[in-house]
C-alpha cells in the first residue's frame, strides 16, 4: 500500500524547520519537491526545496497533466505536486512527505483517502506567527501581510486534518509529530 504523509500549515509556522528534523529521524520518508513560480529565497536550493519554474512552464505542466494537484496559493504564485515526484519516491519503496497548503492537502486526502495522514501545524498565536515571519527575514512586508491574511483563513481548515500540532517549543512539536508518524508507518 502506497502511503503519503501530508504536512500543512500557514507559511511561517515552522513547517520547513520541522520537516528537516523529521526527514533526519525517518529515513524512509522523502520530501516531495514541489514546482513553484515564486522567486527563490537566498536560503533555498533549486531542485532541493522546490523546482523553481516560470509561470509559462508551470501552465504547460498543467496542460500536460503533470500534477497530482496544484494551487495558486498566493496571487499569481503557483505551487504544485508533480506526479513524477510521487512515482520516483514510491518506486524507491519510500514514503513521500508532502508540504502543501490546506487546499492541496484536502485534495490529496480526497484522492488517496486512508493511505494518507495529514498534520496541521500552527503557532500558539497570530502574534507569534507574525514575529516568526519578520524574524525569518525572507519576505517583503507585503508578502508577510499576504501570508498573515492567508494564515487566518487557513486556520479555519485546521479541524479537517487528522492531527493539529502546536509549534511552540520546537523539540516538543518534533516529538509529537514523530509519535504520529511512528503510528502511521507501523
Ligand atoms: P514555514 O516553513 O512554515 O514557512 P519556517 O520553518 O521557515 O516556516 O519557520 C519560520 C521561522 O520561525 C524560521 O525563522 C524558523 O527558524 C523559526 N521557527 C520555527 N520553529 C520555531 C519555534 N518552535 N520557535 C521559535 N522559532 C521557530
Ligand atoms: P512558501 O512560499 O512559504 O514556501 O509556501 C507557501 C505555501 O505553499 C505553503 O503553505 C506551502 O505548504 C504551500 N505549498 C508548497 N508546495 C505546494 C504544492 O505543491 N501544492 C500546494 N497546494 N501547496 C504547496
Amino acid at each position: 500500500m502506497n502511503k503519503i504523509l501530508i504536512i500543512t500549515a500557514p507559511s511561517g509556522s515552522g513547517k520547513s524547520t520541522i520537516i528537516k528534523r523529521i526527514l533526519e529521524i525517518f529515513p524512509q520518508l522523502k520530501f516531495s519537491i514541489s514546482a513553484c513560480t515564486r522567486s527563490q529565497r537566498a536560503t533555498e536550493v533549486n531542485g532541493v526545496d522546490y523546482y523553481f519554474i516560470s509561470v509559462d512552464n508551470f501552465k504547460r505542466k498543467i496542460i500536460n497533466n503533470d500534477f497530482v494537484e496544484w494551487e495558486m496559493v498566493y496571487e499569481d504564485k503557483y505551487y504544485g505536486t508533480l506526479k513524477s515526484e510521487l512515482d520516483r519516491i514510491w518506486s524507491e519503496n519510500n514514503i513521500p512527505l508532502f508540504d502543501v497548503d490546506v487546499k492541496g492537502a484536502l485534495h490529496v486526502k480526497r484522492m488517496y483517502g486512508n493511505n494518507t495522514t495529514a498534520v496541521f501545524i500552527k503557532t500558539p498565536s497570530e502574534e507569534v506567527l507574525k514575529n516568526r515571519l519578520i524574524k525569518r527575514n525572507t519576505d517583503t512586508p507585503q508578502s508577510i501581510q499576504e501570508r498573515l491574511e492567508k494564515a487566518a483563513y487557513e486556520a479555519t481548515y485546521a479541524s479537517k486534518f487528522d492531527y493539529i500540532v502546536i509549534n511552540d517549543d520546537l523539540e516538543v512539536a518534533v516529538q509529537e509529530i514523530s509519535t504520529i508518524i511512528q503510528n502511521f508507518l507501523s
